[in-house]
Order: C-alpha cells, then structure tokens, then sequence
C-alpha cells in the first residue's frame, strides 16, 4: 500500500511523462521549481487522493491525466491489429500539409545572406559578417523578380517598407545577421523589425481589425508549449500566482492546462468553466460569471478550443468584457493556435487587451512543429505588470535583488521581459531568446500573410479541414455543425449519443454499462487499426472522442467512420446475442 506522499509523487511522475511527451518540458531545463508548499490539489483532475492506491487506481489517474499516453499505447495496439488492416492515426494534432514557399524563401534568404559574407570574406569555408552599407542594392539584384520566391521576397520587402515604414536596408541587414546566425539575439526578447513584422501578423490574423491602443510587446519562444511553460513558471516566480490560488480552466482543454498547475508545485486549485455541447461548445454565461469572483486569478483558455475545436463567440467575447469590470485584476491566457482556423476570428486578446496574455503558434498552420515557433504577446499596459508594482514591499524586495543581476533597473523590468530573463534563470538574460535563424523564420511565415490583401493558404488550409470534417461528419452519419465558430481541426463525436441514434436507447444503455470509453479505444485499436483520442482525458464528457482533421486525408476519414461503425455493429451482435443467451 501507498501512503498519501508516495502517491502524491506517483501523480506528478505521471503529469511529468506526459508534458515530455508534449513537448512541454524540454523548454524549461533548470528552471527551479516554486519553493512553496504542495498541500493544494486541484479540485477536478487529480481528485481524492487520499484514497488507496491499488493498481487500477493507480492506472486510473493515467487514463485521467494524459490522453496522449493512453493514445501511445492505441499506437502500439494499431500496429498489429487483428483484421490486418492499414493503421489510421487520427490522434495527433501534427497536420500532413506544410507550406513550402516560406521553407523556399528561407533557402534563398539564406543564399543571399552567405553571399553577403563572402563579400567581405572569402577564403575556403570561411567567411565574415556582412555589411549593411548598401545592402538593399545588392538584394534587388540578387533576386530575380520573374522567380516566384524571390518574388515574394522582394515584394515582402517592400510592404515593410511602405505599409510599417522599416528601413530597407536595416530591415534586410536583420535578416541576413539573424538568418546567419552569429550574433546572440539582440534585443534578447525579439529583434527589432521582427517584432514588427509579428505584430502585423498576429494582428491581421488574430483581432479582426482591432488594433491595441498601447501597443504589443511580443516574446518568441520555442513553440506554444515553450510559451506555456515560460507562463506558469514566471507568474509563480513573480508571486502573482501562488500555491492555493485559484485559477480557472476553459474545458474540455488540451491536457497540459490540466496537468500544469498540479506539477512543479504550482499548487494551484483549478476550477472548470465548461464548454458543453448545448451550447455549441461555447461557453455558458452561468459559468463565464464563475469568473466574477475576485478569489479567481487567472483564466487559462483555448480558443477555438481543443479538443471541441470551437471558437468563442461574439456575445460570450461582450460577456467576458463585462465579467472583467468586475473582476479587474483578471489574468487571461489565451492560446490561439486555432485562430486562423476561423474566419473573422477575434481573439480575446484583442477584446481585453490589458488583461490577456496572448500565446500563438505557427505549428499548425504552417506544418512546423519540428521548427518549434511559437510567440508570447502582451499589451503595454497590461494587468500583471500593475499586480507585480503592486506587490508587498518585502516580495517586490525579493524580487528586485533577483532581478538586479540582470538589468540595472528590476523595478521598472516589464513581465514580459521577466518572462524572457525566466526563460534562462535569469542568470542568463543576456544569452536568452529564441534562435535568430528561427526568429527570420517566423517573419517569413508572418509575412507570407499580410504582404498581400489575400493569403489564398490560409484559405487552402481552411477548405481541407473542412473537407475531411464534412467527410467524416457525413460517413458517420452525422449532422455537420456549419457555424462560423467551428474550426473543423478536430472533430469531437459523442459516440454514446451516435450509438443511441443510430441503435436506440436499449442498446446505448447496455454499451454504457459493459463499454467503458477505454475499452472502445481499445478494441478500434487492437480490432480495427484506429487510433483516436480519448475525450475525458481533455476534460470532456463521458463517451467523446477527438479525432484529429488534420494528418490524414479525406478518404481515410471515411474508413475511420466505417471501422468505427464495424466495430458498433460487432458490439450490437455481443448485445443480441446476450439477449438470445437470456431468452434461452
Ligand atoms: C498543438 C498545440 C500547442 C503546441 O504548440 P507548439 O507550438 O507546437 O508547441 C499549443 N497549444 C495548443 C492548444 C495546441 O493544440
């Protein structure tokens, strides 16, 4: 038997395996976890506990925490399935398309900038920094305008210079230094014109036409994940967020939100505000208004959200904006890594700019997630920024002596340069920042959306989830949701209430009491080749599944449905059969 410290670490082995396996904690090496107490649980996710710990308890809290371990173990289950059939893994949320023109652009930017440094020297394998006198020159003639990349290039170029009034000649010469890569990134938290040119971005793709009175302060980082790391880490680190502080979830939710603030002794008490199907996977008012109470302080959201991939919608966006008059020192993180997913989508960011920290990633979008390029945004008058100088003077003393080894003024350090200093231990402030290679990278990207009125890639991206989610929808018999909210990168299927529908209430109730969701993930697994994600794992409720849209192509989202089906029919006969069984 366990005692109640054993399990306690057992829980947070188990968090801690499933961050590695989402990436989440490679980013963080060294940071010191929070010395504060762990006597605080959170409400939903972790539970009772104190109860004993046999060994199917013990696998419980697996199935609980981490619907991407238990999709690992479907992988394996898949690969040799009984039927024979070809594994189809609609689990991961990695999509099978990728832009290559800004992978091209890359290439020759890099061509241009290492001939530049041959310019200056030349000699076997060596070279050295380029020079920036005359450059813009120089990349006119090295580009030829009829290529269609190195029209793109020269036409980026220019926007730069017309629509954010840049330099030319600075603007190139940080990409060819940063695209070089020989320089630490100076400034260390995002370089200059980039921080522009992402602005741009994140506002032409994320906030509807809003533009941010104060203005944005950006932070690249490696991913979303690396973003989401560096936030809970600095938010503790900073004593905004301490243990037994209550913050709030948007669920169902990518797992990392519900593991995270139980791990490296977060100790935070995480209550849901749940989305549910009733309401089309928005939020409902009675429980956005849970956020009214001033003992909640922070929010952490998804949106368009993940697993139920819905965007939040105007009214709920109004509703929030009132919920803060309330509650002022409201922290909200929004991860918008959907966002483009949705036509006219609006962030929360660009609705209460002062109280959202805004992350993104372009992993989805743009198939990038070996790249590792996500972004923290904040406004410059943000909320933490006023909890952190209102803080009591012996934490704001703690807190100045830490800063002091990196910059000469700690008091006057803004959050989002405590996240960069965090990012590194403070101690390494001045090697901190993502790779300048990766921060060119992400202008490209950026600027292969907003150099022209018209990004015919988004719309690419957009029409094939569509395709493969009305695809599945109609295999499964189901009718499609064609709300402007609903992004189609994951479809959530409530298989209880498909079975219900397609068999009747007889039936859904005998498969509720002999098929747990697990054993059906299993079975499609270990029968049929399938691998799905487990909808409690996100939070979601019972009988959910998420199947990702984005790394198969549509015929295979209709074998999906149809294994799915086989395998509904296989249990309907077990079902029959049983009622033969009793008859006789
Ligand atoms: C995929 C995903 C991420 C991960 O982003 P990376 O940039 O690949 O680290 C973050 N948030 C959500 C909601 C995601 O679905």
């Amino acid at each position: 038997m366990m005692n109640k410290k054993m399990m306690v670490s057992m829980v947070s082995m188990v968090c801690t395996a499933a961050l590695l396996m989402t990436g989440c904690s490679v980013s963080i090496n060294g940071l010191p976890a929070s010395s504060k107490s762990d006597n605080t649980v959170s409400e939903h996710t972790v539970g009772d506990y104190s109860q004993t710990m046999t060994d199917e308890a013990a696998n419980q809290f697996k199935d609980e925490l981490s619907a991407f371990e238990i999709a690992a173990e479907q992988r394996k289950r898949a690969a040799s399935n009984k039927a024979g059939y070809s594994v189809l893994d609609a689990g991961r949320g990695n999509p099978n398309w990728i832009n290559s023109k800004v992978r091209s652009a890359f290439t020759r930017l890099m061509d241009f900038a290492n001939e530049e440094c041959k310019l200056v020297m030349d000699n076997g394998d060596m070279a050295e920094h380029g020079n920036k006198y005359g450059i813009s020159e120089r990349f006119a003639k090295f580009m030829n305008p009829s290529d269609e990349t190195d029209r793109f290039l020269l036409d980026a170029v220019d926007h730069c210079e017309k629509e954010l009034g840049m330099e030319k000649d600075d603007l190139l010469f940080e990409f060819t230094n940063g695209i070089i890569g020989d320089y630490y990134p100076d400034p260390s938290r995002c370089l200059s014109n980039t921080e522009q040119i992402l602005n741009e971005y994140i506002e032409r793709a994320l906030f509807n036409g809003k533009e941010i009175e104060a203005g944005t302060d950006i932070f690249p980082t490696e991913g979303g994940s690396a973003a989401m790391c560096y936030i809970f880490h600095s938010l503790n680190h900073n004593r905004i967020l301490e243990p037994g502080d209550k913050i709030a979830i948007g669920t169902p939710i990518f797992t990392p939100y519900l593991e995270i603030p139980n791990v490296n002794n977060y100790g935070l008490v995480s209550i849901d505000i749940s989305a549910d199907k009733d309401h089309n996977w928005d939020i409902d008012p009675a429980q956005l208004d849970k956020l009214r109470d001033k003992d909640i302080k922070a929010f952490f959201l998804v949106n368009p959200s993940n697993p139920a991939s819905h965007a939040l919608s105007a009214q709920t966006l109004e509703r929030l904006k009132d919920i803060v008059k309330d509650n002022p020192d409201l922290i909200i993180l929004t991860d918008d890594v959907y966002g483009t997913f949705v036509t006219g989508f609006e962030s929360v960011y660009s609705a209460l700019p002062d109280n959202t920290i805004l992350v993104y990633s372009f992993s989805k979008l743009y198939g990038v997630t070996g790249w590792r390029t996500g972004l923290i945004a904040m406004s410059r008058n943000n909320v933490v920024d006023r909890l952190i100088s209102e803080l009591p003077d012996e934490d704001r003393k703690a807190l100045k002596e830490e800063y002091a080894i990196a910059v000469s003024d700690p008091d006057e350090m803004k959050f989002i340069d405590r996240l960069t200093a965090d990012s590194r231990s403070i101690g390494l402030y001045h090697t901190s920042g993502l790779s300048t290679p990766s921060q060119i990278f992400m202008d490209l990207m950026a600027l292969s959306h907003t150099t022209y009125e018209k990004d015919e890639y988004v719309e690419m991206a957009n029409a094939l989830v569509n395709e493969r989610y009305n695809t599945l929808m109609k295999a499964l018999g189901l009718e499609p949701d064609m709300s402007g909210e609903n992004a189609r990168y994951y479809a959530l299927v409530d298989v209880n209430a498909l079975i219900a529908d397609r068999y009747g209430e007889e039936f859904a109730q005998w498969k509720k009491d002999n098929v747990s969701d697990l054993d059906l993930l299993n079975d499609l697994a270990d029968r049929k080749g399938v691998v799905i994600m487990y909808g409690p794992g996100f939070d979601a409720p019972e009988g959910n599944v998420r199947i990702s849209l984005a790394n198969l192509n549509s015929d295979d989202y209709k074998e999906i449905a149809s294994r799915l089906l086989e395998l509904l029919d296989e249990y309907y006969e077990e079902f029959e059969s049983g009622l033969e069984d009793e008859a006789a």
